[in-house]
Order: structure tokens, then sequence, then C-alpha cells
């Protein structure tokens, strides 16, 4: 175990529940963030819910190569472990967990995780190797924190889904809470992703915000949803954007699409579109 500015930073489960069960055996409950690093104001702020919520609080900070494809960008994924250290000693976090791949994933892992109901469609058609990941690290994070609360962020609205659905599936005996998506002051989602861009890539990814705001609020009016999922992939084109995923409204709960093309119950705007090799993801409630 290494100590960065106070902050306990751990990197083999042994030491980690070593700590945790010193915590348990003081009947200390305990909250944790799942992260991949490079950390924002965003995780800062999952982090303070989850220090409101427990005694104690785990973040973890992997960059998981089971949820990335081949052609992805795990290599060139954001790496700053001793900042992010000094961010969550300072945001009241008091273990960061960070394994090497080879910890998590050793020789002869064999083990994966199927899933279809929210983790299908959306991210799912673009990215179909990356809620199977994600299932999985999360399985084993829990596993291995043994949390009482994990906090996840609505910015990554249908993950969110899909940690609700696993956790009830497989039974884990952890409550996971959603917090609210961190914006900056042009209404850009944060995201680690963002220092892959250029300032006049910026400009234009800020433009995202209320091209969803005005697809919500047409939404919201009742308008027929393939117009306003049309208007909104066209605005995307116009604003800068290359390439547009999907834009989509669906169900809130469990992202199954309107069929009658109105919406009816409380739902959610979905987007997923590219600027240069840097691929965005946004979401809103309508
Ligand atoms: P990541 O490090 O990107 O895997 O994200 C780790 C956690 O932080 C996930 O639960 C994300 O949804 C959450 N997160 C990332 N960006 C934001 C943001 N801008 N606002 C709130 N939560 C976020």
């Amino acid at each position: 175990m290494t100590e960065t500015a106070s902050l306990p930073v751990v990197r083999s489960v042994a030491d980690l529940r070593a700590a945790v069960r010193d915590w348990k055996r003081q009947g200390l409950t305990v909250g944790m963030v799942p992260t991949m690093g490079a950390l924002h104001e965003g995780h800062l702020t999952l982090v303070r819910k989850a220090a409101r919520r427990a005694d104690r609080v785990v973040a973890s900070n992997f960059v998981n190569p089971t949820q990335f494809a081949a052609h992805e960008d795990l290599g060139a994924y954001p790496r700053r472990q001793e900042e992010d250290a000094r961010l969550l000693a300072a945001t009241g976090c008091h273990l960061m967990f960070a394994p090497a791949a080879e910890a998590m994933y050793p020789e002869g892992f064999a083990t994966s995780i199927a899933m279809t109901g929210p983790a299908l469609g959306l991210e799912g058609d673009f990215r179909p190797q990356m809620f199977g990941g994600v299932a999985l690290v999360v399985t084993k994070l829990f596993n291995q924190v043994q949390p009482d609360i994990a906090v996840f962020g609505e910015k990554d609205y249908q993950q969110l889904m899909v940690v609700r659905r696993f956790v009830r599936d497989l039974d884990l005996p952890v409550e996971i809470i959603g917090a609210p998506t961190q914006r900056d002051e042009a209404g850009l989602a944060l995201s680690s992703r963002n220092a892959y861009l250029s300032e006049a890539d910026l400009e234009t990814a800020r433009k995202l915000n209320l091209i969803l705001r005005q697809a919500a609020d047409a939404a919201a009016s009742g308008r027929p949803l393939p117009g306003i999922e049309r208007d909104a992939y066209a605005a995307l084109l116009k604003a800068g954007f290359e390439r547009v995923d999907y834009v989509a409204v669906r169900h809130a709960e469990d992202l199954s699409p309107f069929p009658n093309g109105i919406v009816d119950a409380p739902a959610r705007i979905l987007v997923a579109a590219w600027l240069g090799k840097t691929r965005l993801i946004d979401n809103m409630a309508i």
C-alpha cells in the first residue's frame, strides 16, 4: 500500500480486503465509486454523494480492457493516477483501488457475462463488447470491495440501467445510486474523453446540449418522435459533428422504444456522436 496526500492507494485484492474488513469490523458502512480514472468534477460529485451515504468511500481507478474493442481507445485513454489520488483525497474518499490489468484478469481468465434487456440497442449496437465488459468488471469490483452502496453517473445513462439490472439479476447485495450529469458552463457534459478535443472541437461539442434540449422539449410537447430524432440528427451534423451513431428517445426505465412514436411516459433522449476520433455520449430527461 502507498499513501498519496493521505489517501491510501491499494493495488492488490488482499490489501483491499484487509482495509475493508477493518472498517466492517468497526461497524462502518462502505460506499464505492467505480471509475476509469482521469478524474474530473463529475467523478468527484459521485464521491461526495457516496460519502454522504456511507462512512467510508472506495474509488476504483481501472481502465477496464474487457469493455474496449480492439479498434477503440484503450491505449490512448488518459491515465494520471497520482493526480487522481490527490483529487480523491481532497474530496473525502478514503481509499483508491487501482489494480493492474493482470491482477484483474490473470492468465487463464475464462469467465464472461452476457446481457440482454437494457444492454441491447444504443451503445449495445455500436459497442457490442461494452456492457458485457462493464458487467464483468463491476461484478468483480463489487465482490472485491463488498460495498453497501455504489454510485454511478447518469452521464452513462444506459450503463446505469445495465448495472441496476445485473445487480438485481445476480442478487448482488449492493444498493445502486444514480447521480446527475455534471456539465461545464456551456452545458457540455464533463468527460475524461473531452481531453482529446481541440478548441474547435470543444466549441462544436458545446452545441450538443442545446440540440438535445430542443429535441427533449419537442418530445415533451407531444411531437412525433421520428421527426424529432431526424431533426436532431441533422442539427448535429450541421453543428459540425462528423458522424452520429444514434439520437433516440426511449422509455426512461428500461430504454425500450415508444411503439406509437409519442412520449406518453417518463422518457430519456440519448445521443452518441463523433468529433474526429472522439466519440461523445450524452443524454437528458424528458
Ligand atoms: P468513467 O471513469 O468515465 O468510467 O466514469 C466513472 C463514473 O463517473 C460513471 O458512473 C460515470 O457515469 C460517472 N461520470 C462520468 N462523467 C460524469 C459527469 N459528467 N457527471 C456525472 N457522472 C459522471
